[in-house]
């Protein structure tokens, strides 16, 4: 009880801040400064399935199957390499048919992850070592996004700081280690002060979700999703999954999402969305 009642008191405190008139990113890109990124990868970190879209669309698509495809990304930027996200854990490779089976509230209510490929050999396959990343971050603290930070014990992880005291409190979430090099966040973060990676607080799927504001050189401003939403299909129509940590949190950050796209003409890339994935290009290729 004591527990609930410090993240009701958070939520209450959370919606408090939002309500303020003024709604703004804090690192709003600058013409004068150029943008440091200038290579994208995306990288296959997990090949999932469910056996009902509902989980994810509550009273839409009920026991219709779906895809559920799960990406990291490396970006290069001129002040060294940064991981988003981190997939599903590489040791699922070595289980029978490289899948495991998530049973996050009970038989049935988890995907299944398959991992045919590793995030480890398709970093091999680019000649980019884990010591080589210099910065990382993971959207939040789920098992298909916090798979494999220890494979990098030694990259400074950007969090935000109510998701690190709130790793590991729920059985679908992962705690991480403590001994991990963190950088705590509160809030928007712009990453290398040139506005060209920028982290931004979307609440709600868990109480420190976030999402990262990509400023590519000629694809222009891409929004990484993390589980801000599911599907395109979730965007559009608000879906929330009734497992999300706040409902009310999740509909102000897919607000804050579609702000920022009206305003930059930003992309938003779905981490889960089949059909966005089908048509992305994947690494050894990349974007600029
Ligand atoms: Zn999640
Ligand atoms: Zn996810």
């Amino acid at each position: 009880m004591k527990a609930n009642a410090k993240w009701t008191f958070l939520l209450a405190a959370w919606a408090l801040a939002v309500a303020l008139p003024g709604m703004r990113i804090s690192a709003d890109p600058n013409p004068q400064v150029k943008s440091g990124v200038d290579r994208l990868y995306v990288i296959d970190c997990g090949d999932g399935s469910g056996l009902d879209q509902s989980r994810w669309t509550p009273g839409v698509n009920v026991g219709t199957p779906v895809g559920f495809p799960d990406h990291c990304y490396l970006i290069h930027h001129t002040q060294g390499w940064f991981l988003w996200d981190t997939g599903v854990d590489d040791a699922f490779a070595q289980l029978p048919n490289h899948e495991k089976v998530f049973h996050e509230w009970g038989p049935g209510t988890g995907p299944i992850w398959r991992k045919p490929i590793t995030l480890a050999a398709q970093l091999k396959e680019i000649r980019v070592e884990p010591s080589d990343i210099k910065l990382m971050a993971v959207s939040h603290s789920h098992p298909d996004h916090a798979g494999n930070i220890e494979m990098f014990p030694n990259t400074l992880m950007l969090v935000q700081r109510v998701e690190y005291e709130w790793a590991g409190s729920r059985q679908d979430t992962i705690a991480l280690n403590k001994k991990h090099p963190v950088k705590l966040i509160d809030g928007d973060y712009d990453i290398f002060g040139d506005g060209s990676l920028v982290l931004l607080s979307t609440p709600g799927h868990t109480p420190g979700h976030q999402s990262l504001l990509v400023r590519l050189p000629e694809t222009g401003p891409v929004i990484l999703s993390g589980d801000a939403v599911h599907f395109q299909a979730s965007f559009e129509h608000r879906y929330v999954p009734d497992n999300n940590w706040s409902k009310q949190a999740s509909l102000q950050s897919m607000d804050k999402i579609a702000a920022i796209i009206a305003k930059e003409h930003a992309q938003l890339w779905i981490n889960h969305d089949q059909a966005q994935s089908d048509a992305q290009r994947k690494l050894p290729a990349y974007y600029q």
